[in-house]
């Protein structure tokens, strides 16, 4: 199949020439025809497989065929709603590319900066509006968003978004919308809880499922390496040595351990850089686009924040963790390999990841080539029941410690700062 025959619009598909997109993606070729027809859709697909651009395609291309020729405001006729900042800028990117040559009008909101240049945005009038939930629902309240022209409604990333806590506004969203409407609604995994929310935005919906959760891209190459918990920094070193200059999306558990991993690298003359929710949204942007340009090799990463980057040709993924939720490992490797491109993901396990490497390997199906040629093979053990135990005991006493600690300390400052205003 190709773009060609798809009965995309002229200069939508010139714009896909510039891209030298000619042959559509699996969920492309399913999704377009079924949005043009004007069907609900509940799309199971990653990113990673084009779906942004299988959404994007028959809304710009509708909204360019009725209102995108008249003349006047342009009313918004769209709009994608996502989880991330990041997200949100890559999919209004995406609009922008694929609708150059048209004169569909389009913009993106999201929270973490100053609303001015937005709402200067919104006011000069747009028909396809990319938004986070949190930033759109206040400028709806703020009446610089009027959704009572929308045709087509597009819920993207539906797991994450729970998994982030916006059940509530998407649900404040749901009975501000107009109800005659097509709705497509698109989710990396589909538990009972998503199945549930789909079935209160859609009617009818065609199903697309282009690839479960469960299998991972087949064009990755997995590998593990087994070691000890305080080899894992040497380790690193090594397995980066050993991919020469190869760029590397790096992913750590929690974000307190990005910036110490990005910080080490740094100390080891590698550029590297963290990018996770913590971190200013210009500077976000600021790294994101010096690991687009291959100023930083290295950019360390939190699963939530690594949702939204779109690096295409990335050959490399390293877990610098196991993740605990087995599907998380499948959402991290599909960052590499993308659309059809061969990528490898490289795992590094301390003994008390062993068992999380089971459950992946018990989610994906696959064993995951385990690398021999070690270094720093793993020589501990990991903990027993009992041990396991004591130590989560040990490790709630020095919170609880730590964070009285802090509370007494800040008492402290507070009586001085009282004393200080005597
Ligand atoms: P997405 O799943 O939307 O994040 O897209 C994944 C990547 O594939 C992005 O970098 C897209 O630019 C790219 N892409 C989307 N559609 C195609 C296509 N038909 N051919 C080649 N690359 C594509």
């Amino acid at each position: 199949m190709k773009f060609e025959n798809m009965n995309i619009t002229e200069p939508v598909l010139r714009a896909l020439k510039d891209k030298k997109y000619l042959n559509p993606t699996p969920v492309q070729e399913k999704a377009i025809p079924v949005i043009l027809e004007g069907n609900d859709v509940l799309g199971s697909a990653q990113t990673g497989t084009g779906k942004t651009a299988a959404f994007a395609i028959p809304i710009i291309q509708s909204i360019y065929k009725t209102t995108g020729q008249q003349k006047g405001k342009a009313q918004i006729k769209a709009l994608i709603v996502t989880p991330t900042r990041e997200l949100a800028i890559q999919i209004d990117d995406n609009i922008r590319e694929y609708g150059k040559y048209t004169n569909v009008k389009h913009t993106v909101i999201f929270g973490g900066v100053k609303q001015g240049r937005q709402t200067d945005k919104l006011r000069s009038g747009v028909h396809i509006l990319t938004a986070t939930p949190g930033r759109l629902l206040d400028l709806i309240n703020q009446g610089f968003v009027n959704l009572s022209s929308l045709s087509i409604f597009v819920l993207d990333e539906a797991d994450r978004m729970l998994d982030m806590g916006f059940i509530h506004d998407i649900r404040k969203l749901l009975k501000l919308l107009p109800r005659n409407r097509q709705s497509l609604f698109f989710s990396a995994t589909m538990p009972k809880s998503i199945v549930e929310l789909s079935s209160k935005i859609l009617t009818h919906p065609k199903k697309i499922e282009v690839s479960p959760v469960s299998s991972t891209a087949e064009t990755i190459l997995q590998y593990v390496y087994y070691t000890n918990k305080s080899s894992k920094k040497d380790l690193l070193l090594h397995i980066l040595k050993g991919i020469e200059n190869e760029q590397v999306l790096l992913f750590s558990r929690t974000k307190h351990g990005a910036d110490k991993i990005a910080r080490n690298l740094k100390k080891h003359r590698i550029n590297s850089a963290a990018i996770h929710g913590d971190k200013a949204q210009n500077n976000r942007q600021k790294v994101l686009k010096q690991f687009k340009t291959g100023e930083i090799r290295v950019l360390v990463a939190t699963d939530i924040a690594a949702r939204g980057i779109d690096i295409q040709k990335l050959k490399y993924v390293i877990n610098y963790d196991i993740p605990n939720v087995a599907e998380d490992y499948v959402h991290r490797i599909g960052r590499s390999g993308r659309a059809g491109e061969d990528g490898n993901s490289i795992s590094i396990c301390e003994p008390e990841e062993n068992v999380y490497v089971k459950d992946i390997e018990k989610l994906i199906k696959q064993r995951i080539n385990v690398v021999n040629d070690n270094p720093f093979p793993q020589t501990d053990k990991p903990m027993s029941r009992a041990e396991k135990k004591e130590f989560e005991k040990e490790k709630q006493k020095r919170k609880q410690a730590f964070f009285e600690n802090r509370k007494k300390k800040q008492g402290n400052t507070h009586s001085s700062n009282n004393y200080r205003r005597r």
